[in-house]
């Protein structure tokens, strides 16, 4: 028996992972060791052009999310691909020891790469904190909180008399009574079963 529902039990963040040349949005962060320098562990996706950056560059840094947090945020960072678009000119950000964090954050952590543990879907990097601070007392979001509430936080719309199908991990909309056999969101690449109908 492998009931996987409790994995959902675990308390995961919703934090901007970024780099040099990009960053994305990660959930699975966790303090490792403490102490003065404490490590820290991050998953990311082996797909994603940030692991690709993260396996040249030497540093990257989190930032924190609220919750409320502007949508846009996440929409940038989470469904676009920096072989796309230039992440940082659509969001405000600040450089700390080389790297770009979000200003619109709880605060952040800037950590030396000091490990890369590849699997055969993520990679987990673990880093050395070397810069952190914190800009305001705010809720931190959780994954669960995104989750219950992200067609609040990407503020998806659809428009009256129109039969709609919203993409539950990103908020994208499709107009028409059903959606296409082989249908897969334009935007995060997910299939059918990931839509929702709204009338
Ligand atoms: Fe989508």
């Amino acid at each position: 028996m492998k009931n996987l529902d409790i994995l959902r039990k675990i308390s995961q963040g919703m934090y901007v992972l970024t780099t040099q040349n990009g960053g994305c949005i990660v959930d699975a962060v966790s303090q490792v060791s403490a102490g003065d320098n404490p490590l820290i562990a991050v998953s990311v996706m082996n797909k994603n052009y940030t692991n690709e950056l993260m396996k040249v560059n030497d540093k990257f840094a989190l930032s924190i999310l609220d919750e409320k947090v502007n949508g846009e945020i996440i929409k940038t960072f989470g469904f676009n691909s920096a072989r796309d678009i230039n992440k940082f000119e659509k969001v405000k950000t600040e450089e700390v020891e080389g790297v770009n964090i979000i200003s619109d954050s709880i605060g952040y952590m800037v950590c030396e790469i000091i490990d890369r543990i590849q699997n055969d879907t993520h990679t987990l990097f673990i880093g050395k904190l070397i810069e952190a601070d914190m800009f305001k007392e705010s809720k931190e979001m959780t994954y669960a909180y995104y989750q219950e509430h992200k067609e609040d936080i990407l503020k998806v719309t659809t428009e009256n008399g129109k039969t709609a199908w919203v993409c539950m991990a990103c908020g994208y909309v499709y107009y028409g009574d059903e959606l296409p056999e082989d249908f897969v969101c334009p935007v995060c690449g997910l299939g059918k079963e990931m839509f929702k109908k709204k009338e």
